[in-house]
């Protein structure tokens, strides 16, 4: 079968085998990825028109328990400047970001025990109560059922947890022994099982990655139905093991992105900043494949520069409402047009 036809499979069907998604990733070629990209866009354009979701970007923390080898913000990076936000600072993001438009934020954050399920109950309910029109979507990697659950109940809406890989042996290369991917999925089920919208997903060039491993990404992301799906580039950082691996690549990227929109046809999908940071048209170029988020940043200007996953990051510099509009500019030159609501997904919607 050739790619064209393999595409086309998925179009009708909404899944593939492992093999056929091995054969789509290691045979594209440039023109396979533009019919795919159309094929993408009439989907989106299907469920959400040409319209553009926004969602506050408020990283709160990054100090870090974990050292996954690929991350920034790994316990073990000594060099990285260390930073946590008050309640009262995270207030003032969310006061800053609801007179830009927004009515999502995310609060994301490496995974920081100085924030107490009791501290965060208190964040969550202080933002839902200056703001209940808006949604929050958590991003603070893994936690207890009951801590899920109690900050489920507190108010959190949404909760976005990538899988990173879906293959254990990747998994393995990519994390110290103290994680593990069963107990990732794990988390993953649980937040779905107390009812927050879910996000998953994946790096995209991550180190030792093969074909196979991003075809078991796909298939684990069709079993587990989420919501959204965040992917972009892994991108080195020079202070972690992985600072000599190169970075992943544009199209790949755009293909998984076009390949997740034919498969989970409403799901959430960013053009995240790390598409940005690899390329100037990144953002545009994953709408322009079947995205339909952005995600501009909410942080402090004063802490910006210091959440830093990976290097060369974008926007460390701006202020919220520069990046809440160089964004809208960019995505009406491309034709499509930012959104101020919640933007919820349209499975959630039907079923609420
Ligand atoms: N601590 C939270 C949030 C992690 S940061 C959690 O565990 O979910 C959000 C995402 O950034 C991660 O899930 C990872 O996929 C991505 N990321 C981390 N390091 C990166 C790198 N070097 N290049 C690209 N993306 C990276």
């Amino acid at each position: 079968m050739s790619v064209v036809a393999l595409i086309n499979k998925l179009e009708a069907t909404q899944i593939l085998s492992k093999d056929e998604f091995i054969y789509i990733i290691d045979n594209y070629t440039d023109e396979d990825l533009t019919y795919l990209q159309e094929k993408a866009v009439v989907v989106r354009k299907w469920y959400y028109d040409n319209h553009i979701y926004i969602r506050g970007l408020i990283e709160f923390t990054n100090y870090c328990v974990n050292d996954c080898y690929y991350c920034g913000i790994r316990r073990s990076n000594t060099n990285a400047s260390r930073y946590r936000l008050t309640k009262d600072e995270i207030l003032e993001c969310s006061d800053i970001g609801y007179e830009l438009g927004f009515r999502t934020y995310v609060l994301q954050g490496g995974e920081d025990p100085y924030y107490t399920d009791d501290l965060l109950e208190d964040i969550v309910k202080s933002v839902k109560e200056a703001h209940p029109d808006c949604a929050i979507t958590l991003s603070i990697g893994e936690r207890s059922f009951e801590s899920y659950k109690r900050l489920f109940d507190a108010g959190a809406d949404r909760y976005l947890l990538r899988h990173e890989t879906a293959n254990d042996a990747h998994y393995r290369k990519l994390h110290p022994d103290s994680m593990s991917l069963t107990n990732r999925k794990q988390c993953l089920q649980n937040l779905k099982d107390i009812g927050y919208q879910v996000g998953s997903g994946f790096m995209v060039g991550s180190p030792y990655q093969t074909s196979a491993d991003l075809a078991e990404d796909l298939i684990y992301l069709k079993s587990l139905q989420p919501d959204m799906v965040g992917i972009g580039p892994f991108i080195s950082h020079a202070d972690t093991p992985y600072k000599d691996e190169v970075s992943g690549m544009m199209n790949l990227t755009l293909l998984m992105i076009g390949l997740l929109r034919l498969m989970l046809r409403t799901a959430l999908l960013p053009s995240t900043t790390a598409l940005g940071t690899i390329d100037p048209q990144g953002r545009e170029q994953g709408i322009l494949s079947g995205a339909n988020v952005v995600m501009p940043n909410l942080s402090p200007q004063g802490v910006r520069d210091k959440y830093l996953l990976y290097d060369n990051k974008i926007c460390t510099g701006d202020e919220a409402a520069e990046c809440r509009f160089c964004m809208q500019g960019r995505m009406e030159s491309i034709g499509y047009q930012i959104v101020e609501t919640r933007g919820d997904a349209i499975s959630t919607i039907e079923s609420a």
